[in-house]
């Protein structure tokens, strides 16, 4: 028998198992069903061989148990909207889709948790919660279709991370299918619990390489009674940014504290009617203050003194939802917008200490410098200095390269300065050759050996987060 066709007869086999396993209705080996599950927001094109739709711990554990002894790779996949490659079936072998795992299990009020299947839509959880007067508050800009699972996994964070943290901050238990198809729990579904290693942060972030979640308890918080927003133009980007430290030295912890920098300001401009902002803006802060009604209101006028002090050119401040919401469509139109300024772009979540972020900013600006074909924007979470910066870079081999070897650059520059190269997105397989710019040897060298450990045979998402 030549390997083609035993390759093919492997492949038969072990659909056939899985159609036994999880039921047919489950299983999709045809190639247009299978090039549905190909890629995720990084755009990279990797056909899995065979889909599978689990609908229970149960079908997960037998899928598992089936890889593993036939060493079958296993690419957990929620909604695909990740942008470091996490779901992508880099090896072929069996995209598990969970999706259709999409149970919220209980809301505990009186407990303040909620427990929930993994392919549960973020923004779904936030709004059934919300019902209770509960707030679940990580916010990825993907919360309207990405899952709780591939937030867990990826440790997604948003706008809230300065006040409220990231997922890794609400993730009190898992229920965790490990690699060989064994079940375990990680955690309690108490608001403390210091019994033995605290496995679920291990598993929190661990892009699907470590163990599958097929449940996931999370902690909430009472919603707060109101949100006041802050639209704050600056001339120069140190008044912004002076700024935004200011008003954590005195004290107050906006909810969301936004920086957007002179070309993103430039590209949004003429991208939509409505967005006018004068030319001698250089730079805006965009603040979402929370809380209840008296000290939101107190917070406010002591924001808008403070911004005011640091030469603040305007304040425009939106307390109704629908006023709230044209402020924070400056925001959101940016990412479409910097596709005004070229075709391509690469976008960077690299994070510093909020005390560097003028000095990575500068850092950025000198490297750009040298790289005068390629444009450069940023903006994003300076409360928790957590920078988006966009690298946008014309058609062609040779732009690309430049964009990447600038990126290289951007990213050591952000070591250097004590920050980290993925505060948000995770290293995939599209950054894991960086990951040793920043983690030493013996650093890496214990995470290699936690895999190998919990996944001796390699099956669980080959291919990301480390360089084989
Ligand atoms: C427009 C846009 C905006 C975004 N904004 C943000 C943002 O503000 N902040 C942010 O952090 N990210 C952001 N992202 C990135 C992305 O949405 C997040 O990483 C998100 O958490 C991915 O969720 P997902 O359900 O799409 O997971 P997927 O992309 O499907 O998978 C992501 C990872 O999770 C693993 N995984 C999925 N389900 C499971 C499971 N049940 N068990 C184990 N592992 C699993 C996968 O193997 C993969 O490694 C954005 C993406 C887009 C496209």
């Amino acid at each position: 028998m030549n390997t083609t066709t035993s390759k093919k007869t492997k492949a038969a086999l072990v659909t056939e198992k899985l159609n036994q396993l999880v039921g047919k209705e489950n299983v999709f080996s045809v190639l247009e069903d299978r090039i549905c599950y190909s890629y995720d927001g990084s755009k990279q094109k990797y056909v899995p061989d065979v889909v599978v739709r689990p609908r229970s711990t149960h079908h997960v554990s037998a899928i598992l148990q089936l890889a593993h002894e036939n060493e079958i790779p296993v690419y957990p996949r929620g909604a695909g909207s990740g942008l470091t490659g996490g779901a992508v079936p880099v090896k072929g072998g069996i995209v598990l889709d969970f999706t259709p795992m999409n149970h919220i299990v209980e809301i505990r009020p009186e407990d303040l948790t909620a427990t929930v299947e993994p392919g549960v839509v973020t923004q779904t959880l936030q709004s059934e919660v919300a019902k209770y007067k509960l707030f679940y508050p990580p916010d990825p800009a993907s919360a309207p279709f990405s899952t709780i699972g591939g937030n867990v996994a990826e440790c997604s964070g948003g706008i809230t991370g300065l006040k409220y943290g990231v997922t890794r901050d609400y993730v009190l238990s898992l229920q965790v299918v490990l690699a060989d198809g064994s079940v375990i729990h990680t955690g309690r579904k108490t608001l403390k619990s210091v019994t033995g290693y605290d496995l679920t942060r291990l598993f929190v972030g661990s892009e699907g390489t470590l163990g599958v979640f097929t449940q996931i308890t999370v902690k909430l918080l009472p919603l707060p009674e109101k949100i006041e927003t802050l639209l704050v133009f600056f001339a120069t980007t140190q008044d912004a940014i002076q700024s935004a430290n200011q008003i954590i030295l005195n004290n107050l912890l906006p909810r969301a504290l936004e920086f957007i920098d002179k070309s993103s300001i430039t590209c949004i401009q003429g991208y939509k009617q409505e967005i006018q902002i004068p030319d001698e803006v250089d730079a805006l802060l965009l603040i979402d203050i929370d809380g209840r009604e008296t000290s939101v209101k107190a917070e406010a006028s002591l924001v808008k003194e403070i911004v005011r002090k640091n030469n603040a050119i305007r304040v425009t401040s939106a307390e109704n939802a629908q006023e709230r919401d044209a402020l924070w469509e400056v925001r959101r139109a940016i990412s479409p917008a910097l596709y005004n300024i070229a075709p391509y772009k690469i976008n960077e979540d690299i994070c510093v200490p909020r005390s560097r972020i003028l000095e990575i900013l500068e850092r950025i600006d000198g490297i750009h410098k040298r790289y005068p074909s390629l444009k450069v924007a940023s903006f994003g979470h300076i409360g928790d200095g957590n920078i988006h910066v966009n690298v946008m870079y014309d058609k062609g081999d040779q732009q690309k390269a430049l964009a990447e070897r600038m990126i290289e650059e951007i990213l050591s520059n952000t070591v250097e300065v004590g920050g980290t190269i993925s505060g948000e997105h995770g290293i995939g397989n599209v950054k894991s050759a960086f990951l040793p710019l920043e983690i030493p040897p013996r650093e890496l060298e214990i995470m290699k050996n936690i895999k190998h450990l919990l996944d001796p045979k390699g099956i669980l998402n080959p291919g990301k987060i480390f360089l084989e």
